[in-house]
């Protein structure tokens, strides 16, 4: 028996019955695109997450994209943010027509390092958009100071953390805006692609509404360039439904990961750290090796599936070759990427399993000190 990565399919089984009736309420209802069950999610997000208002929209991309024209983001600015992370961090600056420009992450919570942000700042600068990377909060409170010194945005990129807290606030009502991603795998995912932002501002989550909907104010009244960025309606209803599991998911993946605290204590690995004042949410279980892929090689061979979360960091990509980086611009960033391993995470693991993947990185290092 194979330990899978993740495995979606258990939550459907769980979920089926309601799932079924939610989508068949929505086929029903033929409200297909928008409607009330996507104003009701939106309603009860914004109430989870603590930020005000939330928009939704068709992926993590769109809620990127759509944050930094709220901000007022657009060609000729600049928005720094860090090269570890999904691509789609970088690519959403890119459409705004604006210019990414990195800084590194710190070398124990692997997130946006706040001291290195100000020597970033240009004239250009319009904007701050750390990651809350692998469902850990960044350390918000410097980088919220250095952005108010400077007149500047800060955009949280909480794709990978929904539910995770700094400092007993919610991520995604921490700064100017927040965008999470609804991808299946997401902590919180649709059946299908979903995504939204989060704002306390009034004016802006008007912008945000209008921006996802073709710029109209009302029907045919298009004041603004706007997206077909419409979340579905079907999406809505399950997404709603999936809040409300949230937090036990949550809670079960914190356990999950003090398991494998436990059990890989002694193992030589560099295990997640979770800083004092966060609620690390555990999207990845992110662990550092020397070997990776000797350690990756033999895991798979003892039926373990791991995954690596990012093989290349952002600005060593061929696609950015065009923001002239070199090898060794963000060392730290650089380490992790060669050295990551990301263990078997969701909600449904078994201490079996979670005993099965430790067994099998242990035999592996005790092997190796041989
Ligand atoms: C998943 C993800 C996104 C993109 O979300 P999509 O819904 O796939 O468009 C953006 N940023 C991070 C950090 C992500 O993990």
């Amino acid at each position: 028996m194979t330990v899978p990565f993740i495995d979606l399919k258990q939550q459907y089984i769980a979920l089926r019955e309601e799932i079924l009736s939610a989508v068949d309420r929505v086929f029903e209802s033929t409200q297909f695109v928008l409607g009330k069950e996507v104003a009701a999610f939106e309603e009860e997000f914004a109430a989870y997450s603590g930020a005000g208002y939330a928009i939704a929209v068709n992926s993590g991309t769109s809620a990127l994209h759509l944050a930094l024209l709220a901000a007022g983001v657009g060609p000729g600015d600049e928005v720094i943010t860090v090269p570890l992370t999904f691509v789609a961090t970088t690519a959403a600056v890119g459409y705004t027509g604006a210019k990414p420009v990195f800084v590194d992450v710190d070398p124990v919570a692997y997130t946006m390092d706040p001291r290195q942000v100000e020597a970033a700042i240009t004239p250009r600068t319009k904007a701050i958009l750390p990651v809350h990377l692998y469902g850990q909060p960044v350390d918000m409170d410097p980088i919220l100071a250095i952005a108010q010194r400077h007149g500047l945005a800060v955009i949280e990129d909480a794709a990978q953390a929904h539910g995770a807290e700094y400092k007993g606030r919610r991520c995604g009502s921490l700064a100017d805006l927040g965008c999470f991603s609804f991808y299946p795998g997401k902590n919180l995912g649709a059946y299908g692609e979903g995504g939204l932002v989060t704002t306390r501002d009034p004016a802006k989550a008007r912008i945000l509404r209008m921006l996802r909907d073709w710029g109209a104010e009302t029907k045919y009244n298009h004041v603004l360039k706007g997206f077909n960025y419409r979340m579905e309606g079907v999406q809505g209803a399950i997404l709603r439904l999936k809040l409300r599991y949230l937090e036990a998911w949550t809670e079960a993946r914190r356990a999950h990961a003090s398991a494998y605290a436990r059990s890989l204590e002694a193992s030589g690995l560099l295990l997640p750290l979770e800083a004092p004042h966060n609620r690390h949410v555990f999207h990845i279980y992110a662990v550092l090796t020397d070997r990776r892929a000797a350690l990756m090689k033999s895991l798979e061979s003892c039926g373990v599936q791991c995954g690596i979360h990012y093989p290349t960091p952002i600005h060593l990509l061929p696609a950015y070759s065009e923001l002239n980086y070199r090898p060794g611009d963000f060392p730290v960033s650089e380490r992790i990427a060669q050295s990551e391993v990301s263990l078997p995470m969701f909600p449904e693991l078994t201490a079996a399993q979670i005993e099965r993947v430790s067994a099998a990185v242990l035999e592996f290092e005790n092997a190796y000190q041989y």
